[in-house]
């Protein structure tokens, strides 16, 4: 049986770059690994595959009045990861969770977790609203886990706070429960105080802390990972620390969320510790 697994987080936290690489580590590890993008962006595996472009499955199911192929919608990458995106709706109608939902049900119609027999699906969902439509996989009973990608701005925080009560809601009748929280891009000196911080007061847990890094940056211009493009870098050596945490034994858990005045009051007490009372007035990223 694979094992499913979801990573969530906020618009340009790092979703793709990271679940990209975890993909690449396994398969480099000698996994069968698919990649499902649930992003209307459509570009989760693009540094899989050398930057070229994919059709999504819920284009090829709108032009068509026959079902689509596997190999219509799906791109062999790195170390032989499978490729898919679900799409988006045609902008301004429909929903992109039924989209996620439809791309699923094709994949299972097309019995391609029978014929291709991966030992992971890796679902990098957009995860800045938790919508009924976003949380289809954690819903439905499709991943067994849920990861949150985050970084120490407010925003990104937000959205793992409401992935948390999205699994809250759906674990008791199914649904994934919490694997940990990613920490991404860190740079500045307090972020990782402050994530760990988080963890500790949704009652949660940090499974990786990446570094924000040159190569990751160079590795996107060609179109490839870090483990495609730096595979002796110590940042290589991070996502492979990462995809080992992700598919290990884990304690998966039901997270605390804060509500929002206590979130507020978090962000407020750490917004004093950075930069002084005086100046967390006047505003600035944390
Ligand atoms: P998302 O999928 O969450 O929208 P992406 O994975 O596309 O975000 O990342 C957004 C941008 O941030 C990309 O240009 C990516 O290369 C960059 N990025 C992500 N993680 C890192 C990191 N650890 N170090 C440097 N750049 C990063
Ligand atoms: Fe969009 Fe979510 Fe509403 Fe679907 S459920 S239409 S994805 S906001
Ligand atoms: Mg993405």
């Amino acid at each position: 049986q694979p094992r499913h697994i979801a990573i969530y987080g906020k618009g340009g936290i790092g979703k793709s770059t990271t679940t990209s690489n975890i993909a690449a580590a396994l398969a480099e590890a000698g996994h069968r690994v698919i990649q499902i993008g649930c992003d209307p962006k459509s570009d989760s595996t693009t540094i899989l595959r050398g930057g070229a472009e994919l059709p999504t499955v819920l284009d090829s199911l709108r032009d068509r009045s026959r079902k689509p192929k596997l190999e219509e919608i799906s791109a062999t990458g790195f170390g032989g990861v499978l490729c898919i995106e679900a799409g988006g709706p045609v902008p301004g109608v429909g929903c992109a969770g039924r989209g996620i939902s439809a791309a699923v049900d094709l994949l299972e119609d097309l019995r391609v977790f029978e014929t291709f027999q991966p030992d992971y699906v890796l679902y990098d969902v957009l995860g800045d609203v938790v919508c009924g439509g976003f949380a289809v996989p954690i819903r439905d009973g499709i991943a067994d886990r849920a990861f949150v990608v985050t970084s120490s701005d407010f925003m990104a925080i937000f959205a793992a706070n409401n992935l948390f009560k999205a699994i809250d809601k759906y674990a008791p009748s199914g649904g994934a429960r919490l694997g940990g929280i990613i920490a991404n891009s860190l740079q500045l000196p307090h972020a990782r105080a402050l994530i760990d911080d988080f963890a500790e007061r949704t009652g949660t847990e940090v499974v990786g802390y990446v570094p924000r890094s040159t190569e990751v940056a160079q590795a996107e211009l060609y179109g490839q990972t870090v483990i495609e493009a730096a595979p002796y870098s110590e940042q290589a050596e991070v996502y492979r620390r990462l995809a080992r945490r992700v598919t290990g034994e884990i304690d998966t858990r039901l997270p605390r969320p804060l509500n929002g005045p206590d979130l507020k009051d978090w962000a407020r007490g750490w917004g004093d510790r950075i930069f002084g009372t005086e100046t967390a007035a006047t505003g600035g990223g944390i």
